[in-house]
């Protein structure tokens, strides 16, 4: 497994994935969360507690230290009540991995590099093996915008896209002087429907939960849920961004389909 080294913790908070088609669950999103509490141990302990009834596959500790709770083949359960790009069943079809820090309740603080650098190498390992596409690589409070902010405004994204993991495209130049600008009624619809075209839950309750989470994401210099022009313009970026992925993924779905009509 590419030098990556793992500790097994088994939690038994796990059940099936189902819908087993071939021996081969679907699995093609990855999860990130903080753990929210005051130290690693604490966290380890009650994802592996039977009462508390949550888990994930993966823990990283602060100084790097990966932890696996939960096999990849069992469901984990970290998601919670959930929704991306219209489906709502996440912890079936994810990888879940959380990462140690106190949260915004205990003194949330910066990532160190030791722990980022066992994140990417994880990460790394996951979406190579499970082929997971770039924009379903997602915050815990991207899909539960309303209940969750983790991993939280500091999570090094860029980072992790500079490595290959997830999208974070630079914004462009101009954007940042159109940041409190307000928009047009076009703006806003065009810039609502790119929030929901990205995967996040849209409607009258999660609109303003799901552009702060959002701009937690993807600007995290502002992230008060207000769309203003800066925000109208970023989420076009990374709409672009995520139709560029789906083009190049269809266009290798056609090209496997084209070599299996050759052969059979
Ligand atoms: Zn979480």
């Amino acid at each position: 497994m590419s030098g990556l080294k793992i500790s097994e913790r088994p939690s038994p908070n796990h059940d099936s994935r189902g819908d087993v088609i071939a021996g081969t669950p679907r699995i093609d999103m990855l999860v990130l969360h903080y753990t929210g509490m005051q130290s690693g141990t604490a966290a380890l302990d009650r994802l592996c507690d039977a009462e508390a009834r949550v888990s994930s596959h993966y823990l990283v500790e602060e100084d790097g230290a990966v932890w696996r709770l939960v096999s990849e083949e069992r469901r984990a359960w970290h998601a919670g009540v959930s929704y991306w790009m219209g489906e709502t069943t996440l912890n079936t079809l994810s990888i879940g991995i959380e990462i140690v820090n106190p949260g915004h309740e205990w003194g949330y603080r910066a990532f160190p590099e030791a722990q980022m650098q066992g994140v990417e190498a994880l990460c790394r390992d996951v979406i190579t093996r499970r082929r997971i596409p770039a924009h379903r690589i997602v915050g815990h409070s991207d899909i539960a915008p309303t209940r969750k902010s983790d991993p939280g405004e500091l999570f090094d994204w860029p980072r992790l896209a500079r490595a290959g993991i997830g999208l974070w495209p630079q914004p462009g130049a101009e954007l940042q002087q159109r940041r409190g600008r307000g928009v047009g009624v076009v703006e806003r619809a065009c810039a609502l429907a790119d929030l929901a075209r990205i995967g996040y839950c849209v409607d009258a309750g999660t609109e303003a939960a799901s552009l702060a989470a959002f701009q937690r994401r993807y600007r995290p210099e502002r992230w008060d849920g207000k769309l203003d022009s800066e925000t109208a313009g970023r989420l076009a970026e990374i709409r672009q961004a995520v139709e560029a992925v789906q083009a190049v993924e269809e266009l290798a779905k056609r090209d496997r389909f084209k070599s299996y009509r050759r052969v059979n």
